[in-house]
């Protein structure tokens, strides 16, 4: 099989040839492993626990993202419904706004939120609604911010819809009192609290002394993020889909950002690190950074060294959303044995695909915005053991006779922090080494 002709650029290899072009529309005849614009923008809010999420569109773009993370609460659980003004032919004959309006007067009363996103979906592009109008409207009669995603389907890439979200959230963030809020102070961008990880993550920014004022959107409350400017710092781990909220803070309220990843041994201790740096003029916040370190290290170094044990000569393909996760899953997999032979991701930057040229063994394939007979060819060719990948890799995974392990939005499983990465030495070993692979 030859590689599409117009996706040649976006293909390459480790320590060779020219960089990986990216940041492009997919392909057509392609068959994306990407979402579209709309499935992005929902990504990203869904996690905002206490909030109406209303897809203004035809019934199946609400189903096809119904429930679509493991996004974790501690409190409402509103954001595990979906509701849809479920436009039908009459709709786009006569317009939706009627129907919207009458949604979120319906929507808001029943269930009492602290605010409501509605997206607007490719029909609501084409038929035109002044949805900026009707949500306006529904925010001055229920007293609570209605915010319009602008997120038709058609109008870009899945990276549109993460920009969207973000000038969603960018209309809550600044409309509270800060003034209790301390210097010691973060946000974190880009955690969505899967399987409880920003939790994790918060324990331990606490025991260096921090307060998280926001998490966007993991765990997310309408009330908190419109306190995300008191922050001093933001860390952006999914830079992807929330670099745009950060520079727009940035540009706004002069919040400095950083991107990190919590993904892996080093990536971890230099995102607290980072933080440590940042405080300097406080240096029990370093203390207490190092400490961390220590003690987590010497829970985790002996589970990583018996499953290396185990995995060493083990051969991986990564896919997955951002390219800044996939570098901290090459490095996560070296602590295991593993060797990692094919790399990509649906949104990688050009500064993600150099850093993954220059951190990926020479001679690994890289991949840009790819699909499913690109994947199951480089699997076979390079004779991975396992995939790293989301849902739309496992299927894939499982017809090639691969090993798979979840490393996406649904997972259950936290793979995020020191603890994550056990986890993540466990889950990699036990389907690894599972005895069904034999069975092939
Ligand atoms: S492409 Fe358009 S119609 Fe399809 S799910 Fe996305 S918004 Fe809905």
């Amino acid at each position: 099989m030859d590689i599409l002709k117009d996706r040649t650029a976006q293909v390459g290899l480790a320590g060779a040839g020219a960089p990986i072009a990216c940041g492009k529309v997919s392909t057509a005849g392609s068959v994306s492993q990407r979402a579209c614009v709309f499935c992005g923008s929902r990504v990203v809010l869904y996690p905002v626990a206490d909030a109406v999420h209303l897809v203004h569109g035809p019934i199946g773009c609400a189903a096809y993202t119904w429930d679509i993370r493991g996004a974790l609460s501690s409190g409402p659980q509103l954001h595990r419904l979906s509701f849809s003004t479920d436009l039908r032919e009459l709709d786009v004959v006569h317009g939706g706004e009627t129907k919207l309006a009458r949604a979120l007067d319906e929507l808001i009363e029943l269930h009492r939120p602290r605010g409501a996103f509605v997206y607007s979906t490719c029909i609501v592009g084409l038929i035109g609604d002044d949805v900026e109008r009707v949500c306006r409207q529904a925010s001055e009669k229920h007293g609570i911010p209605v915010l319009p995603v602008h997120s038709e389907g058609f109008k870009g890439t899945k990276k549109d819809g993460y920009a969207a979200a973000c000038r969603a959230l960018m209309q809550l963030v600044g409309t509270a009192d800060v003034s209790d809020v301390p210097k010691l102070s973060i946000n974190i961008l880009g955690e969505f609290n899967l399987a409880g990880e920003a939790w994790i993550l918060k324990e331990y920014y606490r025991r260096l002394g921090i307060q998280v004022v926001s998490v966007l959107t993991g765990d997310g409350r309408v009330n908190e993020i419109r306190r995300a400017h008191g922050a001093s710092l933001n860390l952006v781990q999914c830079s992807g889909s929330m670099t745009t909220l950060a520079k727009m803070m940035q540009e706004k309220y002069g919040i400095p950002f950083k991107r990190v990843s919590y993904f892996g041994l080093e990536d971890m201790a230099a995102a607290l690190y980072q933080a440590a740096e940042f405080f300097a003029d406080e240096p029990s916040v370093l203390k207490a950074a190092q400490q961390l370190v220590r003690e987590e290290l010497a829970d985790l170094l002996p589970v990583l060294a018996k499953a290396k044990a185990r995995l060493t000569g083990k051969k991986a393909a990564v896919y997955v959303g951002g390219g800044f996760k996939a570098i901290s899953l090459i490095k996560a997999l070296r602590h295991l044995g593993i060797k990692t032979v094919v790399v990509g991701s649906q949104t990688g930057s050009p500064e993600d695909y150099e850093t993954l040229r220059q951190v990926a063994d020479p001679g690994t394939v890289i991949l840009d915005d790819s699909n499913p007979v690109e994947l199951a060819r480089f699997c076979r060719e390079t004779g991975a053991d396992v995939f790293l990948g989301g849902v739309k890799e496992r299927p894939l995974a499982y017809k090639l006779g691969l090993a798979f392990v979840d490393h996406n939005h649904e997972r259950k499983i936290p793979l995020a922090g020191f603890v994550g990465m056990a986890n993540f030495a466990k889950e990699v070993e036990e389907s690894v080494l599972s005895p069904v692979w034999s069975l092939r």
